[in-house]
């Protein structure tokens, strides 16, 4: 039996004149995908994306999966397709729906007829195929205001269409459709997720990460890249950027007060991350920053570090607890990397007691100890870029 996805769209659909805009991206980002498991037509229709493999050896499992990881698909239903005449649909009922009945105890057959050619009204087919089942499976009762399944008899331009429900899809807006934003990607749980929350917003990613070699390791680099790979999934592929902050992190710990060490680093690693924004055309920043997490998130610890940036920065994880980060990065498979325990540059040199209230005037003191701009332009120097290639 053949069986095909038809995805729905969600906000797309208020963009009005951009509309078609969206589904084109949309349309791009899963032939892209598609590549990847055999051949698949993909064709827009009524609102939807019909997603049709062109022969056996496609893989159709593999395909739903990706398609529900795309950011601006609501739903993806999986269906089985038939000829348009009652006998073949209710032989595709019989065979492909039990499936979704089992342990169920209540149902109702919707039905719906975009081709008005066909001689039955949605009514009489549904009343077709709900008897049938009923007489199939008499435990079933029909419930048509809260059933445990609805089975979908869809009569369209291509055949006709039976499935029981869709998937929910990652939402937000396709990838692509609202600018591209530099992610500060550390190894650690809120930062891939920010990413992963700013992407679902249509935003094409390009990320930093910053090391501190020999203090931080090889392993903690490749666990970026690990992260990097998984965000890619959803976001499509990117290009990450490696830059070495040793440097600046020795002189910091040999010219100012332990107290200022992170807040300083900071200030550096948001001035080079603006400066490779600016160079790879992109219009923010995007940092897991929670308030008041650490102390490094404070109001004030932020506000002295966000003045470095000559665009807006994104902290999609702003108002939320740990808690409720940890969950979306569970969701979204980067937590048990994240959790993996090695040592990030800003855990190398940790001053005993931060400074959560920070004075600009003594930040800005501290800093000029050291030739501010000249060590943005050498760490720049030694940005290294990979291109992180998704795995879809
Ligand atoms: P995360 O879990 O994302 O590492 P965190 O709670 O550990 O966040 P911080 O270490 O204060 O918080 O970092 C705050 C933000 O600064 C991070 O979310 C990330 O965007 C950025 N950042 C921190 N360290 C690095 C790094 N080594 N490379 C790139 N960005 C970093
Ligand atoms: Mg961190």
């Amino acid at each position: 039996m053949k069986e095909i996805l038809l995805c729905k769209y969600g906000e797309i659909i208020l963009k009005g004149a951009n509309r078609r805009t969206f589904e084109d991206v949309l349309c791009k980002t899963l032939r892209f995908r598609a590549k990847h498991f055999g051949k698949f037509e993909i064709t827009r229709s009524q609102s939807t994306i019909v997603i049709e493999p062109l022969d056996d050896a496609a893989d159709v499992d593999g395909m739903f999966e990706t398609t529900c990881r795309v950011f601006g698909i609501v739903g993806v239903c999986r269906c089985a397709v038939c000829e348009k005449n009652m006998e073949s649909i209710e032989r595709t009922v019989r065979s492909y729906i039990p499936q979704f009945l089992t342990g169920k105890k209540t149902f109702k057959v919707e039905a719906k007829r975009s081709d008005k050619r066909f001689p039955l009204g949605s009514p009489q087919i549904a009343a077709e195929v709900g008897g049938m089942i009923l007489s199939e499976a008499p435990h079933l009762r029909v419930n048509v205001r809260e059933p445990d399944v609805t089975v979908h008899v869809e009569i369209r331009e291509r055949g006709a269409y039976i499935h029981a429900g869709q998937c929910k899809g990652a939402g937000g807006m396709p990838v692509g459709t609202n600018g591209r934003a530099m992610l500060l990607l550390s190894g650690g749980i809120d930062s891939p997720v920010a990413g992963y929350m700013i992407a679902k917003r249509g935003v094409t990613l390009e990320a930093v990460h910053f090391e501190s070699f020999p203090y931080t390791s090889e392993r903690a680099r490749e666990k970026v890249f690990e992260l990097a790979r998984i965000l890619a999934r959803y976001a499509g592929s990117f290009n990450l950027h490696v830059v070495s902050l040793t440097h600046i992190q020795e002189e910091l710990v040999k010219n100012c007060e332990e107290d200022y060490f992170t807040l300083i680093l900071r200030r550096y690693m948001m001035a080079i991350a603006d400066r490779l924004a600016g160079a790879n055309d992109c219009g923010g920043l995007v940092t897991g920053e929670s308030l008041g997490q650490v102390a490094s998130q404070t109001m004030q610890a932020i506000g002295v570090t966000d003045p470095l940036a000559n665009r807006p920065v994104f902290r999609p994880c702003i108002g939320l607890d740990k808690e409720e980060i940890i969950q979306i990065a569970r969701r979204i498979g980067t937590f048990e990397t994240s959790i993996q325990p090695y040592e990030d540059c800003c855990t190398v040199f940790t001053p005993r007691h931060p400074r959560t209230r920070p004075e600009i005037e003594k930040v800005i003191e501290q800093q000029n100890r050291l030739p501010f701009a000249e060590l943005v332009e050498e760490a720049i120097g030694t940005d290294q870029v990979s291109r992180i290639r998704a795995e879809f």
